[in-house]
């Protein structure tokens, strides 16, 4: 199944349209998407074999599928070639999969960066990157779940990419992950929601982005340090997962940061982000509050952790 939001109100994508769930359901689905995935079981139960009858909605009004979560979990540091590229930066040159830590590093993004997946990043400095990453939204309760059980817990995959002020992010005496990540309109995230049945192999999806058409990354899901049910176990047995939650899992190698010299996101760029079975963001980035594009101060040239 292929879900959405447009207008505000839930919908199912089915082929090149989509289809308003509260109307064609006969109002048994509330129109409400903060409230769809307290009955997730029951929509997919109905949504395999509905009669979908009704005005047809066109697709590039999707908004973000998620747009009211109510937890947002980030995960750093969780490709190995991503771990590679930031130790290389620092200098490091000796066996990076000896130096792995045992358990994920974890942070929040903040909700209201949420944003969908055509909306505008808008930047608020030079030091702005972007990382793609796998998306998972949780379809039930899930504490102290064991990872074997985990992909039951989940409602379904989305894209999104996880925007970064790499300064913010590394002021402080420890790297402030949740501030640097949560700026508004540095979680575009959609533009559709797929159940993970409807995807040949959920643990392994090629996923990337392109900046002005020129790939900058491109991966595999399978390269994950802590693969999505381990990720759900370890966050589950702290803090329970609710439906609804997203957690943004990680992003491959090829952000700004670790090039020579770092890229970063300027206005007029278009960024466009994709999981292969999902769909893909296209993100056109402009200049936010506080941008001063003549301002030397706010380009960082630090090679640090990200
Ligand atoms: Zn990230």
């Amino acid at each position: 199944m292929r879900f959405g939001v447009i207008d505000n109100r839930p919908v199912l994508v089915d082929g090149e349209s989509a289809i308003d769930i509260e109307r064609a359901s006969g109002g048994r689905f509330p129109a409400d998407p903060a409230g769809i995935f307290d009955r997730w079981e029951a929509l997919v139960e109905w949504a395999a074999t509905a009669e979908l009858e009704g005005e047809r909605l066109p697709l590039d009004r999707l908004q973000n599928p998620v747009p009211a979560p109510r937890q947002v979990f980030g995960i750093g540091a969780n490709y190995l070639d991503h771990a590679e590229e930031a130790a290389r930066a620092q200098g490091f040159t000796g066996d990076v999969k000896a130096m792995l830590p045992k358990n994920p590093m974890i942070f929040t993004k903040f909700r209201s960066s949420l944003s969908g997946p055509y909306d505008a990043i808008p930047l608020p400095s030079r030091n702005v990157d972007w990382e793609v990453e796998l998306v998972v939204v949780m379809g039930r309760r899930a504490e102290r779940v064991a990872a074997h059980d985990a992909w039951s817990y989940v409602a379904g995959l989305t894209v999104g990419q996880d925007i970064s002020e790499r300064v913010v992010q590394m002021a402080g005496h420890s790297p402030q992950l949740s501030m640097g990540k949560s700026f508004p309109g540095f979680g575009p995230v959609g533009p559709v929601l797929v159940t993970p049945d409807a995807l040949e192999n959920p643990d392994d999806l090629e996923l990337g982005c392109t900046l002005n058409g020129q790939t900058v990354q491109k991966g595999r899901t399978a390269g994950m340090i802590f693969p999505v049910a381990e990720l759900i176990a370890h966050i589950s047995g702290i803090c329970p997962l609710l439906p609804g939650d997203l957690i943004f899992t990680g992003t491959p190698s090829g952000v700004g940061l670790f090039r020579t010299p770092p890229v970063y996101l300027k206005p007029g760029d278009t960024l466009v982000t994709w999981v292969k079975g999902i769909g893909e963001l296209r993100n056109p980035v402009a200049a936010g509050h506080g941008y001063r594009a003549d301002d030397d101060s706010q380009n960082n040239q630090n090679n640090q952790n990200s």
